[in-house]
């Protein structure tokens, strides 16, 4: 018990905080989840859970007392709608976190501190084409992130490199691509794209319509959250400080996307395209070059797979708030499935 690791995740109310949480537990830490909320969707796992407004020092202080590792995860941020329309709120508010997390913790004499990056602080000017090149490390530079949020990310990596300069304080930097899963945000305003077009496929009937953000020729990789979370762990042990692409490298386009959702489902569904939707960038991929060469490790779970228990999850959860109503078919498929222990869905991907 005493030699337990102890770890600290913020953000563990949210998407990869919760999932990681329950990682952390069954390999036999000592979990503390920190955030301004509780888990949206089911309890937390961790050994304890505080709720703490991160933008303030005193907190971080108290949030990182007594513990050997830090995933720092919380972040104000949503999908594109959301980053776009609030520059200003997500930078101040991350700005806070991320200075006051990283400080806090090298106080606290902690061993380890990961920063949860994004993909969204490569170069715009890179991006242009939805076939481009898959985005390596070194894209991020000459500067030219995505406004607001990909700012904020691309200065807190240079802080946290800055703090292994000066301090030799122990730093990872991951650069998340496109995490999906079930547990994920899916309406509101807050959810991504895999989640959103589960949603709006789950909701509609067969042959009739869903509106699609742009043309849905943009491009990106999307990883399931399962992979999200062993590359976390496994980031975190190796000894690379520099920024680390995590993300899956088969590049679709949002109408694939929906293709697959769409087939998943068993529906025939027209797109509606609104161009005056944000939309992103253009393309955008992950070069796992690095990634394979620090950790001999990458993401590995297929789209098809991983969309399928997503896509399950928003239905499942549909039903339970209302908005879908079961039917005879539904519940036949629903006992099927749990008969089968779960993987009907994946063969039918
Ligand atoms: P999320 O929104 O589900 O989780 C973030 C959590 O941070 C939320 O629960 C939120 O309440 C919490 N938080 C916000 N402000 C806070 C504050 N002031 N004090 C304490 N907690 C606060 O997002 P997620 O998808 O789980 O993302 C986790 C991290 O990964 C974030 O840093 C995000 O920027 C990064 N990221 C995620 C993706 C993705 O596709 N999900 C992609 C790139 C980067």
């Amino acid at each position: 018990m005493a030699n337990k690791m102890r770890v600290l995740v913020t953000g563990a109310g949210g998407f990869i905080g919760h999932h990681l949480v329950k990682r952390l537990k069954d390999e036999g830490c000592w979990v503390r989840g920190v955030d301004i909320k509780n888990p949206e969707y089911e309890e937390s796992a961790a050994d304890e859970f505080e709720i703490r407004d991160l933008r303030e020092f005193s907190n971080c202080l108290l949030a990182s007392r007594g513990i050997d590792q830090v995933y720092n995860l919380a972040a104000d941020m949503g999908g594109i709608g959301y980053i776009t329309s609030h520059l200003a709120d997500i930078s101040r508010n991350n700005i806070l976190i991320n200075a006051h997390m990283l400080e806090a913790s090298r106080l606290n004499g902690i061993k380890r501190f990961l920063f949860s990056s994004s993909a969204c602080v490569y170069a715009q000017y890179k991006q242009k084409s939805p076939d481009l090149t898959p985005l390596k490390e070194e894209d991020a530079y000459p500067a030219d992130p995505e406004p607001g949020y990909g700012w904020e990310k691309l200065f807190a990596e240079e802080l946290g490199r800055y703090y292994w300069h000066d301090y030799k304080f122990e730093t990872r930097q991951v650069r998340f691509h496109n995490v999906y899963g079930p547990l994920g945000t899916y309406e509101g305003g807050k959810e991504k794209a895999p989640a959103a077009i589960c949603r709006k496929v789950a909701l509609a009937e067969d042959r009739g319509e869903i509106e699609i953000w742009g043309d849905g020729e943009q491009t990106r990789s999307f990883m399931y959250i399962q992979d999200c979370v062993e590359g976390l762990l496994r980031i975190m042990a190796s000894d690379y400080h520099e920024p680390l692409n995590l993300g899956n490298d088969r590049m679709v386009t949002i109408n694939e996307l929906v293709d697959l959702v769409s087939a998943i489902a068993g529906k025939q569904l027209r797109k509606r395209h609104d161009l005056s939707k944000p939309q992103g960038v253009r393309g955008r991929n992950s070069d796992n070059t690095r990634l394979l060469h620090v950790l001999g490790w990458q993401p590995e779970i297929s789209l098809e797979h991983g969309l399928a228990a997503t896509y399950e999850w928003i239905k499942e959860e549909l039903f339970s708030i209302g908005q879908l109503v079961k039917s005879v078919e539904d519940d036949e498929a629903a006992w099927l499935t749990s008969v089968r222990g779960g993987n009907s869905l994946v063969q039918k991907a």
